[in-house]
């Protein structure tokens, strides 16, 4: 069984919690993303709290509104609701006006290193002090102060990350006009008052670059984290997204039920025994709440 988070610290006098389910529309739901669902709203409702559906599609151009709408029907069929829903591309203001709440404290700069130049490593800075003129088909970077970021995750315990050596700079705008993943994300977080991310922890590394990149936009009192497993296969794999036999739409296609794929979810990341159907109704119980 994994290690139950620790919720205390969301409880009362603690604010109810805001947490968010955010998934790109570049694909149709699968089990990896219910297992995320049942942490988010499990333990949304669990504290008390509530979630944030957002689409992330930032990137314009694997994002299809097809996928999008499968994925809030999969979410209704599976009971998960939470309120309006919020996509990335109804807010582009909100991305241009965090860049330039991000000038005013931070150095932005234009970067036209390729990945190629860049190899695997941490950026290296190499355009940081070119002073290159911006233009909409360039990059553009911010600089990250040196700081060792320390959280303490709700799942996994205290974490300790220092951003600018894992991956230096960071990439806020590509050459092809999008935000990147870790801006968007940092900005939707903070302006819909999200307290708590629930995700995967694949994503863990990103969480201290996205504190220090929350800081350099202002916000001081970072969300809280937690970092939940991943359904892996036999070799240890991530669940991929092309891997027909998980995908919500088929297994509905196959005759499962809503309590028979949430038990799957459950079970494959040992929240609860094999072959156990598990309702909407009762997910905050995984996470303590009396049944
Ligand atoms: N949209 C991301 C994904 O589908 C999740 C981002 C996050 O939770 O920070 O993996």
């Amino acid at each position: 069984m994994p290690r139950l988070p620790d919720l205390s610290p969301l409880r009362p006098p603690a604010p109810p919690p805001v947490t968010r389910f955010a998934p790109s529309p570049t694909g149709h739901l699968h089990l990896g993303h219910v297992v995320n669902a049942i942490y988010v709203w499990g333990i949304a409702r669990a504290a008390g709290g509530r979630v944030q559906v957002r689409i992330e599609d930032h990137d314009r151009i694997r994002c299809r509104p097809a996928y999008e709408a499968g994925i809030l029907e999969d979410l209704a069929w599976l009971g998960l609701e939470g309120g309006p829903v919020t996509r990335q591309s109804d807010a582009p203001e909100a991305y241009t006006e965090a860049l330039a709440r991000l000038r005013g404290g931070a150095q932005v700069y234009t970067c036209t290193c390729s990945r190629r130049e860049i190899g695997a490593g941490p950026y290296p800075g190499r355009c940081r002090d070119r002073g290159l003129t911006e233009a909409d088909s360039l990059a553009l970077r911010v600089r990250l102060p040196d700081t060792t970021e320390v959280f303490e995750d709700l799942a996994l315990g205290p974490q300790t990350q220092r951003p600018a050596a894992q991956g230096g700079d960071l990439l806020i705008r590509d050459r092809d006009g999008h935000w990147t993943y870790q801006f968007a994300v940092t900005v939707d977080d903070l302006r819909h008052g999200v307290t708590l991310v629930i995700r995967g922890d694949d994503l863990l590394d990103s969480t201290g670059r996205q504190i220090a990149l929350a800081r350099l936009l202002g916000r001081l009192d970072p969300p809280r984290f937690l970092h939940h497993p991943l359904i892996v296969d036999e070799g240890g794999r991530k669940l991929s997204k092309s891997a027909g036999d998980t995908g919500i739409r088929e297994l509905r296609a196959a005759g499962r039920t809503a309590a028979d794929v949430l038990g799957m979810a459950a079970a494959a990341v040992g929240l609860v025994p094999a072959a156990t159907r598990l309702s909407a109704d009762a997910l905050a119980t995984l996470f303590g709440a009396p049944s």
